[in-house]
């Protein structure tokens, strides 16, 4: 067994005490217990199934080039990530991807089209007719739906802006985010944000208008002359963030400090009361651990939830465990020298379903993060599957290989094979906020509250990305570190 470290009081029966387990050292739990330490809560255990914490986030160095098969960037939208990093001392070593990159582009009819980000560029657009535009200047009079009404994203879509933009913005923009489908995502959980601009301010387009607006007076108030609130960007044209080293560069800074009390290659099995609070119970190579803790954070993927123990607390397992995970294979090209005379100018592209291609998107990583590749190089990421194709993610290596170099071939007029290949396979990549989610996370809580000092984290809760990740994060701690005080 591990050494319990910091000497933290083992009881006769030799079961170890902690105030605090979590469970899972991904980007929530690590920052979790980082926002714990600075609320004054110390020797917070992480345990962590694989053998280094991190979770999704991995940064692999390939002969000089950098692959992230998970997250490669974040949008700039989230203050508690902001505090974050502050916190950590990494604001000098933020990326902010190069202007460069600023255009996405769509697929139509075989040709990468730039969305467009701006009204003059939507009036200029061919991604959509003047049937659509026509529809999104009027989008200011459609009314709102009951705040009671259960939508899919694709409903909501079709209702307030049209179908031709449900299928060449919203459909790529969804299968790039959540490698799902606008017509199974619940868009009061899946996008919250969206949901709130229709039912705080009546049309997504005037409520965007008027946030932006506030958020210009705040800056401007306290003392920021430009108006340029330099933090929170709504929406696609938001600022993307990452570090120098990669995303990696987070992780290591946030686990650094809880070296001593982070335990890897320790699965979690289960948890039951005890005198002391719970008795958290996992295993290595060397058997069963058992320890006590007064307050126990998962922050475990959706899916392990039915084969985990709750003794003795109604927790919804199968329900838990039925949130659908899609598999999603990303594939990584290195070149040394640009494979294409186009100008690569935007952060990379995204494939509607209508176009029926083979894959989902690209990323142009090193056009928004030059350290990338090597100087002269291109590095991309290209994803295959989602909800939209999991049956392609099948494919040998091989034949993945071959599919994305026929697809780029065709989009990007590439002729020239990567010198640099790599693929990762996510068997269960993100979790699907589908219909029902909301009900679902509502029998959650009320686990909870029949379980104090229990909490249930990670990503299935709140939102995927990294920011939404660490903004709970922050919340957990605050409401751990109250419960530990009352
Ligand atoms: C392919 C892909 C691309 C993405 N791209 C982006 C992006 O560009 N930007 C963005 O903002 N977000 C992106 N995301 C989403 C984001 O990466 C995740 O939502 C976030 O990293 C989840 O963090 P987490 O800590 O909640 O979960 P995880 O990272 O899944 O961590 C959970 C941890 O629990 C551990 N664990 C599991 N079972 C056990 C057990 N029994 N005992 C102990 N430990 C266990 C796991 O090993 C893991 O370390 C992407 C996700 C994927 C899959």
């Amino acid at each position: 067994m591990i050494e319990a470290s910091e000497g933290r009081g083992e009881r006769a029966d030799d079961v170890e005490q902690r105030d605090v387990v979590i469970v899972g050292a991904g980007v929530s739990g690590l920052a979790t217990a980082h926002f714990l330490r600075n609320q004054g809560v110390d020797g917070v255990l992480l345990i962590e199934g694989e053998e280094q914490a991190g979770g999704t986030i991995q940064t692999r160095q390939l002969d000089g080039f950098l692959f992230e098969p998970g997250p490669n960037s974040m949008l700039d939208n989230s203050p508690a990530m902001k505090r974050l990093i502050g916190q950590l001392g990494l604001d000098d070593r933020v990326a902010v991807a190069a202007d460069a990159a600023k255009k996405r582009y769509i697929v139509r009819d075989g040709r990468l089209q730039p969305l467009p980000m701006s009204p003059p560029s939507l009036i200029k657009s061919r991604l959509f007719s003047w049937g659509t535009k026509l529809r999104l200047a009027r989008e200011p009079f459609v009314s709102a739906a009951p705040a009671d009404a259960e939508e899919t994203l694709e409903q909501f879509v079709l209702r307030r802006l049209g179908r031709e933009f449900l299928q060449y913005a919203i459909d790529p923009f969804v299968a790039g985010t959540f490698a799902g489908r606008p017509e199974d995502l619940c868009v009061r959980t899946a996008f919250r944000r969206l949901w709130d601009l229709e039912q705080h301010h009546g049309s997504l387009i005037r409520g965007a208008m008027q946030l932006a607006k506030q958020r210009k007076a705040a800056a401007k108030a306290a003392g920021n002359a430009s108006g340029d609130e330099g933090e929170i960007q709504a929406g696609p044209s938001g600022k993307m963030l990452s570090f120098e080293g990669g995303l990696q560069t987070l992780i290591q800074s946030l686990a650094t400090p809880c070296r001593e009390n982070l335990r890897t290659s320790l699965a979690y099995l289960g948890v039951r009361r005890s005198d002391f609070g719970y008795r958290v119970t996992s295993m290595d190579v060397d058997g069963a651990h058992e320890i006590d803790a007064r307050v126990v954070l998962l922050t475990l993927p959706a899916h392990t939830y039915p084969s985990l123990e709750f003794d003795d607390i109604n927790m919804p397992l199968d329900e838990i465990g039925a949130i659908p995970y899609p598999p999603v294979t990303a594939v990584f090209f290195g070149y040394h020298q640009r494979p294409t005379e186009e100008p690569l100018d935007g952060f990379g592209f995204l494939t509607p379903r209508l176009e029926s291609r083979r894959i989902l998107g690209t990323l142009w990583n090193s056009v928004g993060f030059p350290d990338r590749a090597p100087e002269g190089g291109l590095a991309m990421t290209t994803y295959v599957g989602g909800m939209r194709q999991p049956e392609n993610t099948q494919w040998s290596d091989e034949e993945m290989v071959d599919v994305v170099f026929e697809e780029l071939r065709d989009l990007m007029g590439i002729q020239l094979r990567p010198d640099v290949v790599a693929v990762h396979r996510w068997t269960r990549a993100i979790p699907q906020y589908v219909m029902g989610h909301r009900q679902l996370m509502e029998k959650v809580d009320a686990a909870e509250v029949e379980a104090p000092g229990l909490f249930i984290g990670g990503n299935f809760r709140g939102g995927i990305s990294l920011g939404d990740c660490v903004t709970r994060s922050e919340e957990l701690a605050e409401q751990i570190a109250t419960f530990l005080r009352d």
